[in-house]
Formats: structure tokens, sequence, C-alpha cells
């Protein structure tokens, strides 16, 4: 049976959430997990249930989207004791990788991983994993590159999803999606 949240579950969760109006630009409310991190209980209830959910996938790594993505990708990883794998941001990855374009409101920004990121597994199976969803720009950009490994992507997971900015269709085409709050 898929393991889910209840709504009341879901509507604690969610109050541990803070909204910043007009951060980082006006007209933006910035969804800041750091109030969720900061409350041991939530975090905790939050890893507990993401275990919960994937300790029977047989995943072999889990792939965090740059930056809060790391977060709760790296502690997802350790609780299933499976490797971790950052999607980063252009230019801070060392060795050779493997990068995908995206578009931006305005521009352009790059995602890379380390093309040798899955090489101690044949067939790996794969979680990606970020804080929130949006366009959908950087989860696809990210998919897409682990796709590119030919490693096999299970399922992509987000903390938030923001409904209005319809970036479910664009990503839905990589993976499954498994949304943990709606907004
Ligand atoms: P997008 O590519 O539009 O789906 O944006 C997703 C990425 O941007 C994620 O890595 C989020 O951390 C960040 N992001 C976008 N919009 C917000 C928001 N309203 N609040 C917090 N983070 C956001």
């Amino acid at each position: 049976m898929e393991v889910i949240l209840s709504e009341k579950e879901k509507q604690y969760l969610l109050s541990t959430i803070r909204d910043i109006k007009g951060f980082p630009k006006p007209g933006i409310i910035f969804k800041d997990i750091t109030t969720l991190l900061n409350d041991a209980k939530a975090f905790n209830f939050l890893m507990e249930h993401l275990e919960q959910r994937y300790k029977s996938y047989n995943l072999d790594f889990v792939a965090g989207i740059d930056s809060r993505g790391f977060i709760f990708g790296a502690a997802l990883a350790d609780r299933l004791k499976i490797g971790f794998v950052p999607v980063r941001k252009k230019g801070k990855l060392p060795s050779t990788t493997i990068c995908e374009k995206y578009e931006l409101e305005y521009g352009f920004d790059e995602v890379e991983i380390h093309i040798d990121a899955f090489c101690s597994i044949k067939n790996p199976r794969v979680l990606l994993i970020d804080d929130l969803l949006a366009t959908g720009g950087t989860a696809k950009a990210a998919s897409t590159i682990i796709k590119k490994t030919n490693a096999n992507l299970v399922e992509m997971c987000f903390l938030i999803h923001l409904k209005e900015f319809g970036g479910l269709k664009k990503v839905q085409k990589n993976a499954p999606v498994y949304n943990i709050l709606e907004v």
C-alpha cells in the first residue's frame, strides 16, 4: 500500500513552514522551510514519513537538488543506508559532469552531476528529491541528466508542490512524482 500522509498530518507539516512575502523579489511568496528544519519534532516526523515510504522501493541512491534538496536527500539516504548524489548548480562540481540547461523567468541556468555518480551499482534505482516544485524547470533538468546516465529514475519527491505554476505536467514525463504537500 502506498505510504502517504493524512490531511491532518499534512496540515501539521504545513503549519511548520513559513511564508515570506516579497522574497527574493516583489510578488513572490517564498516557502521558508528553515522553520520546519529547526523544529526537531517536525523534521523528525517528515524524515520518518520519507523512510516509511521509501524503505520498500529498493533504492540505490537518493539524488538531491541544490541546495535544499541536499538536506532532506542526505538525511533520507542515511536512513535508507544508501548513497547520496548532489545535483548542483553549474560550476560547483570538480570532476567530469553531465549538465542540462533550463529556462528561468529571465535567462537560463544549468544543473550538473558527476558523470560517474551512479557507477558503483549496475542499473541503479534512483530517487530525486527537492523541497519545492514550481515551474518544474529545475526538476525537469535534474531528472533529464539522471536519465542520461542510464540510471533508473524511480520517482521524484517534492515536499511542497505549488500547483499554480503548472510544473507537474512538465516533470511527470520523466518519472512518477510524489508531492508530500500541495499548495
Ligand atoms: P522551479 O524550477 O520553478 O520548479 O523552482 C524550483 C526551485 O526553486 C526549487 O529548488 C525551490 O527551492 C526554488 N523555489 C521556487 N519557488 C520557490 C518559492 N516560492 N519558495 C521557495 N523556494 C522556491
